[in-house]
């Protein structure tokens, strides 16, 4: 399905960077200290008694930037980024499961330096089905080799694991080496909504705008939900534009109106 060759999922290359994520400073911080500049100054910390990576957890509400974050991690080291969806790999038959866990390590391996973004984590281990749990342990324990075995290479591959329920998550699975950093990823407040709809309406014909007008009225949205305002907004602009011939901006009223009709996601977390 549009997949190279024999490899299980693309492996795509990042463009993004941290400066796209919008807000998260002390997110963003936590990752250069322990990530970025580790690996870009080995050596200066190397004189204190640190060294780059282990494997990094990200929690929080969906749409919050998870995802976005590991991708801009991958674009900031120029490595190369696999994304793995626990459900998909769960849905198969046991012993296929693991085998195809085993393959993804493999195809980040031999595409290194390389970012593997495991997502929706809790699907393993939430299930009440005796048989459907002998799988998840199955699963679990292949991750756990995979994650253990890449310490001892140290070879350039990078995981990074997200969940909206870390709770739930098995508790092999933080102890040191493997996911021990566990990074909240919380809802934007105001004034990174605001920043966030910048983000999202940069490069666009915009009338003059009052963002932080619309970062008040949106309480608890999720950066995936003002992304798709923003989109939302868009398309009332470009249906004028075709009326009238010509190119029309987005309006605070665009942005209002389309926010207005936008149920706020991060809520029901
Ligand atoms: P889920 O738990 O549902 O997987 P997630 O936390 O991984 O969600 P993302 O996929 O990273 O969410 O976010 C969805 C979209 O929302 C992103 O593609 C991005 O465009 C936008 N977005 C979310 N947070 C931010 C942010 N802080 N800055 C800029 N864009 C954001």
């Amino acid at each position: 399905d549009g997949k190279d060759g024999n490899e299980l999922v693309e492996t795509e290359k990042p463009k993004e960077t941290l400066e796209d994520v919008g807000g998260l400073e002390e997110v963003k911080k936590k990752i250069r200290m322990n990530f970025i500049f580790p690996l870009q100054q080995p050596e200066l910390f190397a004189a204190y008694g640190k060294d780059a990576g282990g494997s990094l957890l990200l929690f929080g509400p969906p749409g919050c930037g998870k995802t976005f974050l590991a991708r801009a991690i991958a674009g900031e080291i120029n490595a190369n980024f696999i994304h793995i969806e626990l459900q998909a790999i769960l849905s198969m038959y046991v012993g296929q499961s693991e085998s195809n866990l085993h393959d993804l390590f493999q195809q980040a391996r031999q595409n290194k330096p390389c970012v593997i973004f495991i997502d929706e984590l809790d699907a393993m281990g939430g299930s009440r089905n005796t048989m459907r749990q002998h799988h998840d342990r199955m699963l679990v324990n292949q991750l756990l080799l995979e994650l253990d075995g890449l310490q001892s290479l140290n070879d350039g591959v990078f995981v990074i694991g997200a969940t909206n329920t870390p709770w739930y998550l098995d508790s092999a699975l933080r102890r040191p080496g493997r996911f021990n950093h566990l990074v909240f990823v919380p809802p934007p407040e105001e004034l990174e909504r605001e920043t966030i709809l910048q983000l999202k309406l940069a490069n666009k014909p915009v009338d003059r705008l009052q963002l932080l007008k619309i970062a008040k009225e949106t309480r608890h949205f999720s950066g995936a939900d003002l992304e798709q305002t923003v989109k939302d907004a868009v398309e009332h602009a470009l249906e004028r534009s075709l009326q009238s011939g010509s190119i029309e901006p987005i309006t605070q009223d665009d942005l209002r109106t389309a926010a207005r009709k936008r149920k706020a996601t991060t809520l029901e977390w």
